[in-house]
């Protein structure tokens, strides 16, 4: 599971937020007054705070409003949109008889991977409500979808749509019930042509004003915007941008060091004039510690941020840090994600990130608002190896060179 509201919590890394006990401006998913069952499987998942999309989504979306999203997958809109589908099938159930074929809910999203992806997610936070989910995807056998279609009662039917349409012509399925229609991806299904077949889609289902419609679309180009404003109804829109991975802004420096030379090179960065405000992120918070007080040691005016510091100690630093009068901060991955300030100078990577999204997370805290910043990270004999796949995530080469000569005075 790729936890987005909170890093997960192992032995020794710090799980708190520097903002608060319970991380500061989110949402617990146990205030949005979900229906039970569909909490267990949430539970379950080991989520607790909504997603900065599920948070901003959310309390429109389960009233039964329109929404139009700008995310990219990694952001949870998945979880945003399946939430809202089950609370409301849940909430809403039909008291007539139901029919085979007549889903209450659709989602087309434009590749197989992902329509197979949204059916996992979908299986694991519906596993206690009792509701049914069928996945149509081309390429696959059609008997064996209709035999799925045809064994029962269907609520909620995720497809590609070329899939959904030969169902539709075969009259295997009818949207005429549907309740609720997602439509992810919108931008790939428009690349890859798949608009005819969408409008299609839609026709099939009731008017606008008679169903709830979501879209997700990664970019809002004006074609985008169009067909959203022809499909939906009076919709809330919410926009999430991404964190960028390798940034243009930043300038990545790795120095090869060895283990005994680091703490000499840092205080050098440091004490360089450029170096007006640094952030110094080490993994652990027993190393976070052992550094704060060797840079005080050495003369350093610094503040530490990880979760065993008192809540209040925590706000202060930061306070102080984002008001200049101190320049320097030691912190954890945790804590540091919490920071958002701009103006950072110098990003140090005292030692490198075991997880290689922590590195995007760690050097994205400079090179903020359009200026320019440097990341300096650390690689030594013992934690040179995380590199390929901070690489492999970067999608570019970093260059390792031996640290200039005035930082190894
Ligand atoms: P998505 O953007 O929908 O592809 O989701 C990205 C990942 O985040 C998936 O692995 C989800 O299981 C996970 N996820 C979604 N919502 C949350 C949440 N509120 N807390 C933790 N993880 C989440």
């Amino acid at each position: 599971m790729t936890d987005i509201s909170a890093t997960q919590p192992s032995a020794e890394r710090d799980t708190q937020d520097p903002e608060g006990g319970s991380p500061a401006g989110k949402t617990p998913f146990h205030a949005l007054d979900l229906e039970s069952s569909l909490m267990r499987g949430i539970e379950d998942l080991g989520f607790e705070h909504c997603s900065p999309i599920q948070a901003q989504i959310l309390p429109y979306t389960l009233e039964g409003h329109d929404a139009i999203g700008k995310a990219q997958t990694g952001t949870g809109k998945t979880a945003a949109f399946l939430i809202t589908i089950f609370n409301d099938l849940l909430c809403n159930p039909v008291d007539s008889e139901r029919f085979l074929a007549e889903p209450r809910a659709v989602i087309i999203a434009p590749t197989r991977e992902l329509v197979m992806q949204i059916a996992a997610d979908a299986y694991d936070l519906g596993r206690h409500t009792g509701l049914e989910t069928a996945t149509l995807i081309g390429g696959e056998d059609y008997q064996k979808q209709l035999q799925k279609i045809q064994s029962g009662v269907v609520d909620l039917v995720v497809a590609t749509p070329g899939r959904l349409i030969d169902f539709m012509q075969r009259r295997d399925l009818f949207l005429d019930r549907v309740e609720t229609l997602v439509l992810d991806e919108a931008d790939r299904m428009l690349d890859m042509g798949f608009i005819p077949q969408v409008k299609r889609i839609v026709r099939a289902t009731p008017r606008k004003e008679d169903r709830q419609t979501l879209l997700f679309s990664a970019t809002f180009t004006q074609d985008i915007i169009n067909l959203a404003q022809q499909w939906t109804f009076e919709p809330i829109t919410v926009e999430i941008e991404p964190e960028r991975v390798a940034t243009a802004t930043v300038d990545q420096r790795v120095y090869l060091v060895s283990s005994d030379e680091r703490l000499r090179v840092l205080l050098n960065v440091l004490r360089s004039p450029d170096a007006v405000s640094t952030i110094v992120f080490a993994n652990r918070r027993d190393q976070v510690r052992s550094l704060y007080e060797k840079l005080r040691k050495a003369g350093i005016s610094c503040g530490i941020l990880s979760g065993e510091i008192t809540q209040q100690r925590r706000t202060k630093t930061l306070a102080n840090f984002k008001d200049g009068k101190i320049a320097v901060l030691v912190a954890t991955d945790v804590a540091g994600r919490g920071i958002h300030v701009d103006g950072v100078s110098h990003v140090v990577n005292y030692n490198l990130p075991e997880d290689p999204e922590d590195y995007v997370h760690r050097i994205g805290r400079t090179g903020r608002a359009g200026a320019t910043g440097v990341s300096i990270s650390f690689a030594s004999e013992d934690d040179a190896f995380l590199l390929p796949d901070i690489e492999t995530l970067l999608g570019e080469r970093l260059k390792c060179v031996a640290p200039p000569e005035e930082l190894m005075d």
